[in-house]
């Protein structure tokens, strides 16, 4: 089977999220690697939400590799397309479609790459392949698999698939999205003596967050964290007393930051006018570029997709916030055929080229952990 073919199918199942419905598209991917020889376990999170494991290869403790991608896809947004963004037309080297770069590309890609060497792989480490569902809303997919005991095996390392037209990423930043909500007491906007106002204390909480210092040292090549308030509601009508509001912070962490302690200093510095609660929840991730595994990559990359051998991180986080640590914390990289910049774009393609790359380096890094 080619991947540029299996693109194709794959961008034909509309899995726009949300809802999601990614279980069709699951199963046609299911069938494909159950009469190559893998065992798939089907792990939906809701009604329709189909995640898939599927595992080929068995050699004692030797952990398998994994490769990782996501089904579902952003919507359209509101710009009209000038290409069915489901029937993936190809023009002049390129592929389009909705998920042609984020990221059914990617996944197309290892899907053939390891069927391709199925035959040979059942006495070796092998490869585990986990395909999720509901990773653009906030990793709903991986986190549930990451919290359903057995559902996932320990990998020996880890290739996240997503955009990067095929130059190795060593890590991303994590994201941490929290509501803070504040309450008081409602009275008529002539007589604000009787009442709390709600909004006057999330002001308050919005000038000490912009004050908020994370207290750690920059990462070498992630840079700092950051704090953004993004919005912030309070209040009905002008003429009430508000007697609640809340307000949306996006916090983009560094590796070594842990959330569940940041969380918990952020509420000790607003107090106990503010309840804080997590929206999302994503930590980041981060390999040594110097990794033994790690170099390999990089230098199979460099040579069959003419990368440089720069050390980079990814603009967004991935499922490996939720699998990396799930899996063992293995090495992990992300690297994929589809271009980072085009992402959730109108007219969103990817280059023909640059799937059949990708074939080639999962092949490779396949052929090199399992010795065949
Ligand atoms: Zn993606």
């Amino acid at each position: 089977m080619d991947a540029v073919t299996l693109t194709r199918e794959l961008l034909r199942f509309n899995t726009i999220n949300p809802p999601g419905e990614e279980e069709a598209c699951a199963r046609h991917l299911g069938r494909i690697l159950e009469s190559a020889g893998f065992r798939v376990e089907e792990r939906p999170f809701a009604p329709g939400r189909t995640s898939l494991v599927a595992r080929l290869g068995d050699h004692g403790n030797a952990p398998p590799l994994c490769f990782t991608g996501h089904i579902d896809i952003v919507p359209l947004g509101g710009t009209r397309w000038t290409r069915d963004p489901f029937a993936g037309e190809t023009d002049g080297g390129k592929l389009y479609g909705r998920g042609s770069t984020d990221m059914k590309s990617g996944v197309a890609a290892f899907v053939v790459a390891v069927t391709s060497l199925a035959s040979r792989l059942a006495p070796t480490p092998g490869v585990v392949l986990v395909i999720t569902a509901g990773e653009e809303t906030a990793c709903e997919g991986a986190r549930y698999l990451a919290a359903t005991p057995g559902a996932l095996p320990r990998a020996g390392a880890i290739v996240v698939a997503e955009p990067t037209g095929n130059a190795p990423c060593v890590g991303h930043k994590g994201a941490l999205w929290l509501e803070a909500r504040t309450s008081g007491v409602t009275a008529h906007g002539s007589m604000p003596e009787r009442g709390v106002n709600a909004v006057y204390k999330a002001a308050r909480a919005v000038l000490m967050l912009e004050r908020y210092e994370f207290g750690v040292a920059p990462h070498p090549v992630l840079g700092r964290p950051t704090l953004n308030v993004g919005n912030i509601h309070g209040g009905l009508n002008v003429n009430s007393v508000p007697d609640a509001a809340v307000v949306g912070i996006d916090i983009r962490t560094i590796p070594d930051q842990k959330h569940v302690p940041l969380m918990r200093d952020l509420a000790s510095h607003l107090g106990s006018e503010v309840s804080l609660s997590p929206v999302a929840d994503a930590e980041g991730v981060w390999t040594d570029p110097e990794q033994p595994w790690m170099r390999e990559v990089a230098e199979i990359a460099a040579r069959v997709a003419g990368v440089s051998r720069d050390v980079r991180a990814a603009p967004y986080f991935t499922d490996a916030s939720a699998l990396t640590p799930a899996m063992g914390n293995a090495p992990t990289v992300i690297i994929g055929p589809g271009e980072a910049g085009l992402a959730h774009q109108t007219d969103e393609y990817c280059l023909v080229e640059r799937i059949q790359q990708s074939v080639e380096i999962y092949r490779e890094l396949t052929r090199r952990w399992c010795g065949v």
